[in-house]
């Protein structure tokens, strides 16, 4: 039995540069999944924020003369209002500096001291401040952090640690237990890789930074960033606090997707607390790749960017979530370039869906006076339909989401077709009642293939398909939409007037 709750978190970005395209793409991503579950009627939680803390915030915000809390204040800013641009539909917002937040992370590590899993040692090792990682020599390239390639410091502190290596064996048993705990499973094996090296134990504290959640029980000590973000996931959700209604209610979480790099930190460290505190661990969580521009990685620390705010105001909004899932597979790496995009968007969003959006209204409102003419019985659309339908379903659970868009466009090109096949342009020449009657059960068949692609389109492209629906006379707004009760073929009966008519993806000349 499917669960009727679903609880989907992002990774929560660190508050130290504006958001990069890549990062928009994993809340596109979500935000899809989210949106597919609200279709089809799940009482859906979807979950992002930011995280605040640190010695690199710390910095920053020194580096601008600013206090950290104001610095913070304004990145945080920007973010919510990137969210509102790429219509991230998200029901909650965590801050890591949200007083209630930094009272739970404390409730975790008393936790964590008296079930013994702390203990006080001197670390000694290396620190990259741009990633607030821990490093061990063996880990450095050429003397510098494997990740950023930039300098380390060598950072010699007494720290509390988590007692990790104990929990090597208990991940290996339930990964092994939980197939599909990590998704892919290229994934998976780098984990069981890494575990089966043997984990060390690991720093949970600094002495060095302010900037964080003190130790409760020792007032040197502030937590680590790292672990402090994590715990965002269930702090949001009140866990150990007065009301934990919601944490009841959505815990575990459905999905936690996360970017490959920060792999590590969710699939071994995060379910490592989880077991110490005798909480049940995430049900999937789910890897994705990285969005290259041509073949590089966007970087915040080396400049390489895609500006979220260039892409939406050049391309749009609709036009980047569609490209962005249906070009990049699932997993893997994926690149954004300019050519690439207006390729797909002219050929799929411009030629397939609004081409046939505008003709089939142009039609409507030519030979029938802007009336969809009365449901007629189409077995062919109808197993069409049922087969698009069940398989994009399908797909999605298996987070083939750019298969499950190639699927739905087969159905959008089957009406495509069909308009080509019957000329409804030379049956509207006759006035034998059989040709009246064929143009009726064609345009009939378009509209409703249309109406049922927007809505199985709804969470891809949100406001486009509110348009496509509007433009048929349909009254419903998107988000009352379910896909049990309107996805059924046979909705029009006659007496539905198309509304006014607007282009939804104007071409991009290829300049
Ligand atoms: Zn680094």
């Amino acid at each position: 039995m499917e669960s009727k709750k679903f609880y989907i978190t992002t990774a929560i970005p660190y508050m130290n540069a504006k958001l990069h395209l890549g990062q928009i793409y994993e809340f596109i991503v979500t935000d899809i999944v989210a949106r597919f579950n609200r279709l089809l009627g799940r009482d859906t939680y979807f979950l992002t924020g930011s995280d605040e803390h640190g010695q690199k915030i710390e910095k920053s915000a020194k580096d601008k003369g600013v206090s950290s809390q104001d610095y913070v204040d304004t990145m945080v800013k920007d973010m919510k209002r990137l969210l509102e641009v790429y219509n991230i539909s998200n029901d909650s917002y965590i801050r890591t500096t949200d007083k209630a937040h930094e009272k739970v992370v404390q409730n975790i590590l008393i936790k964590l001291n008296e079930n013994g899993d702390l203990y006080k040692s001197t670390y000694e090792g290396d620190y990259c401040v741009p990633c607030e990682t821990f490093l061990t020599e063996g880990q450095l390239v050429d003397g510098k952090c494997p990740e950023c390639g930039r300098d380390v410091e060598h950072v010699e502190e007494e720290n509390y640690f988590f007692k990790l290596s104990e929990y090597g064996q208990k991940l290996i048993d339930h990964i092994e237990k939980n197939p599909d705990f990590i998704i892919p499973e290229t994934r998976k094996n780098e984990v069981l890789g890494l575990l089966k090296q043997g984990l060390k134990d690991i720093s949970v504290s600094r002495t060095a930074v302010e900037w964080g959640v003190p130790i409760p029980f020792d007032s040197k000590h502030y937590c680590y960033v790292w672990v402090d973000a994590l715990i965002n996931y269930i702090s949001a959700l009140g866990y150990s606090s007065e009301d934990s209604s919601l944490f009841e209610k959505y815990w575990p979480a459905d999905q936690q997707h996360i970017g490959k790099d920060i792999l590590k930190f969710h699939a071994v460290i995060w379910p490592a607390i989880l077991m110490s505190l005798g909480v049940d661990l995430p049900k999937h969580v789910v890897v994705h790749g990285w969005l290259l521009m041509g073949k590089e990685k966007l970087s915040k620390s080396k400049g390489i960017t895609l500006d979220p705010d260039e892409i939406a105001e050049k391309y749009g909004i609709d036009g980047v979530r569609y490209f962005l899932t249906r070009e990049l597979s699932f997993g893997q790496d994926g690149s954004f370039t300019d050519p690439a995009f207006i390729k797909r968007y002219n050929a799929d969003l411009s030629n397939d869906i609004g081409n046939l959006v505008s003709r089939t209204l142009a039609m409507i409102e030519k030979y029938r006076e802007s009336v969809i003419p009365a449901k007629v019985k189409s077995p062919d659309f109808e197993k069409a339909w049922e087969d698009t339908k069940s398989v994009a379903l399908e797909l999605m659970g298996q987070f083939k989401i750019s298969e499950c868009l190639i699927k739905v466009w087969e159905f959008v090109n089957k009406a495509n077709k069909h308009i080509e096949d019957s000329q409804p342009w030379t049956l509207a020449k006759s006035s034998e009642q059989k040709d009246i009657d064929k143009l009726d059960a064609v345009l009939y068949e378009v509209a409703e293939s249309i109406r049922l692609s927007a809505l199985i389109l709804i969470p891809f492209m949100p406001t486009s398909c509110q348009k496509i629906l509007d433009q048929l006379g349909i009254e419903k707004k998107t988000g009352d939409i379910r896909l049990e009760a309107d996805g059924i073929w046979g909705s029009f009966d006659g007496n539905t007037k198309t509304g006014e008519r607007k282009i939804l993806f104007p071409r991009i000349e290829d300049k």
